[in-house]
């Protein structure tokens, strides 16, 4: 298990790596293949070798091979963090078509959490694509495990995928739209309803309504203890995107074992 946990992680960080170029690019609207990477600096061109995922930060320590100037250390952060996303879908779903799909998933969650801290918008090429894709796998988990259960249900698993993205949309704008009646602002931005699309093409309904739920937590925890410790002005705009993709990411690992706790609970006798 050692040397494929080994390249699974490898492999994660280096989509990191290629993510990080997404999220520099994409906003500013750069080629994300032309020109290869270089400083952000003095606009050399990187050696191969000091573009290996998190060691090349760490053995040019963090500095420029030309200009010396230094390399934010975020670059090595997002290579292990899309590295340790990888390992953990490999290690939770194992070698199976959803490790692929989780990947998938994931590096869209990285990217699109990146560019919305930097930018507060979450770009329509990236949401869009996500979506397509995440509809596109439910259609093929759905044609590949027909033959293993009944043909009924996997297309159920697709309508849900289906009925999830469509939620996604109208439980998001209805939020903007009821939060701009109501707070005479805008409680979120339109980019948010097509991440939460995206989430339910992924996740289904049930997945998409739990990381709803758990965003909307996360964010209050975070935006609250921010405004109390100062960090942040009630008036200043927070990033949304970030919770609902972590939310998303936790739903995707432990979605299934929440709902039924949920269930468990609030439903003891029926419906688990
Ligand atoms: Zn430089």
């Amino acid at each position: 298990m050692l040397i494929p946990s080994l390249l699974v992680f490898f492999l994660g960080a280096s989509i990191g790596s290629f993510l990080n170029v997404v999220i520099y690019r994409l906003p500013a609207g750069i080629s994300l293949l032309h020109p290869p990477s270089r400083c952000p600096k003095c606009q050399r061109r990187l050696r191969f070798y000091d573009n290996v995922p998190v060691l090349g930060w760490l053995w040019l320590q963090g500095r420029c091979r030309f200009c010396k100037r230094p390399i934010a250390i975020r670059y090595p952060l997002v290579e292990l963090l899309t590295g340790v996303l990888f390992l953990s879908s490999f290690w939770h779903f194992g070698w199976s078509e959803l490790t692929l799909s989780a990947w998938i998933l994931l590096s869209w969650l990285v990217a699109l959490s990146f560019i919305d801290i930097d930018t507060l918008t979450l770009p329509e090429s990236l949401t869009r694509s996500g979506l397509i894709l995440g509809l596109a796998f439910s259609a093929l988990w759905a044609y590949l495990t027909a033959a293993e259960m009944a043909a009924t249900a996997a297309l159920n698993a697709f309508i849900g995928s289906a009925l999830g993205a469509v939620l996604g949309l109208w439980l998001f704008n209805g939020i903007s739209i009821a939060g701009a009646a109501l707070l005479g602002q805008t409680a979120m931005g339109w980019g948010d309803s097509k991440l939460a699309a995206l989430l339910g093409a992924w996740l289904g309904w049930a997945g998409l309504l739990l990381s709803t739920f758990l965003a909307c937590l996360l964010g209050a925890t975070v935006g609250g203890s921010a405004i109390a410790l100062g960090l942040l002005s009630r008036r200043q705009p927070m990033p949304f995107g970030p919770f609902l993709a972590a939310s998303g990411a936790i739903a995707l690992f432990w979605g299934d074992r929440l709902i039924a706790a949920y269930l468990q609970i609030f439903f003891p006798l029926g419906w688990g």
